[in-house]
């Protein structure tokens, strides 16, 4: 889950980071209010879930209350790559002399937090020189020392009377990557004011999915608005989607499973719209959830139901698709393939409930080259 620059920021002054004064609004009025409250000049900042907002327009400097207002009028509503500006921050703006950057991420490979250290702040890090970021991995068992801080700070070569706060600020991000269940904490720039003052002037703050059960204090920063409509339904109903650009919709039980289907699709010159991963469900319920969330997607012109019967029994599922579309009104067809325990049997099912919209295919490739046409020709309908 990715957070806001102002929830991040609200993160990083719990820990002791140090970040600007600011306001959350969402309206012209109610940023001239926080404007007003926090002093001259300020920054009106959008909050969006991605970078590169300063280059968009997303950024704007105001010298007082009517330029506060008529630059939080340009920035809500404003289309950032795809993400419409729904509230923003209203910040005292800072008096920078330096822009650098830091981070902790989670390496995977590694199997230790990295953290991250550059004297090129400001801009994309990707266009940031290997060489020019200091990079150290952290024992989770020993945690950051100051002599890591001292370490990253000579590296990055930063200005050396800045060293020691540069360090503290290391610290504490990695403190909060910690204790929030973070994957990615990053602070790009972190700047050095005029009176040299170490200030973290952005955040960017992504917390594992799976640790939200134990930090419901992060869960709740959850924005429901930012996200797609279909992947928050899918996450409310426990099912796990991936939403994808084509007309096929894929439902199967293991990723596996669900994973190769997508191949199979591709390869019989579909494309897939979106997956989803039933696990071994096949209750009436979990199917009625799944279908909905599929079917959600407008451009979805036909589904794919791949079903490998192990422990999951192909009657079974057979029975819960039917029930499925009692509950909720289908109309695309939706072809499915049953193979494994029961298979037969399954498809019998299937054959004597006479749903004009059910077809069923005993092989993965028939059952694609079955879908693909259909979508082929609901499309052009
Ligand atoms: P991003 O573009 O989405 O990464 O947004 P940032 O918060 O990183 O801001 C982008 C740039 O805007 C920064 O690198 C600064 O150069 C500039 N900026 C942001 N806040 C201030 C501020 O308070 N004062 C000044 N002078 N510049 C700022
Ligand atoms: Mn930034």
């Amino acid at each position: 889950m990715d957070l806001l620059e102002y929830q991040g920021k609200q993160l990083f002054a719990e820990h002791g980071v140090p970040v600007p004064q600011g306001r959350h609004a969402t309206t012209p009025k109610e940023a001239r209010a926080a404007a007003e409250e926090l002093g001259f000049p300020v920054v009106i900042k959008a909050q969006v879930q991605i970078g590169g907002r300063g280059k968009a327009g997303g950024i704007k400097l105001a010298k007082d209350a009517d330029e506060a207002e008529t630059h939080a009028e340009a920035i809500i509503g404003m289309d950032i790559r795809g993400l419409t500006v729904q509230e923003i921050w209203v910040e005292q703006a800072s008096d920078i002399a330096t822009e650098y950057y830091g981070a902790v991420v989670f390496d995977r490979s590694a199997r230790k937090p990295l953290v991250m250290l550059s004297a090129e702040g400001g801009m994309d890090i990707e266009a940031v020189p290997e060489e020019k970021i200091a990079r150290l991995h952290v024992d989770p068992l020993v945690g950051f020392l100051p002599f890591h801080g001292r370490r990253l700070a000579f590296e990055a070569a930063i200005d050396a009377d800045v060293i020691r706060p540069v360090g503290a600020m290391l610290a504490k991000l990695y403190d909060l990557f910690v204790a929030a269940d973070a994957m990615l904490v990053e602070v790009n720039p972190l700047i050095v004011t005029g009176d040299r003052q170490v200030v973290a002037l952005d955040a960017k703050v992504t917390v594992d999915d799976n640790a939200l059960m134990r930090q419901p204090a992060v869960a709740e920063m959850r924005n429901p608005s930012a996200e797609d409509p279909q992947e928050q339904m899918a996450k409310e109903r426990g099912v796990t989607y991936v939403k994808l650009d084509g007309e096929v919709g894929i439902l199967g039980n293991g990723a596996g499973l669900v994973m190769s289907t997508l191949d199979v699709v591709a390869q019989a010159g579909g494309r897939p719209a979106n997956f989803l991963d039933v696990g071994g469900g096949a209750k009436a319920e979990e199917i009625v959830a799944a279908l909905e969330v599929l079917l959600s997607d407008a451009k979805v012109k036909a589904v794919l139901f791949n079903i490998f019967g192990g422990i999951t029994r192909c009657d079974e599922v057979a029975r819960g698709i039917l029930q499925a579309l009692e509950q909720i009104d289908v109309q695309v067809p939706i072809v499915v393939r049953l193979d494994g325990t029961n298979d037969q049997e399954g498809r019998r099912i299937l054959a004597d409930a006479d749903a004009s919209q059910l077809h069923t295919a005993k092989t993965m490739l028939e059952a694609a080259d079955m879908v693909v046409a259909l979508a082929r020709e609901g499309a052009a309908a």
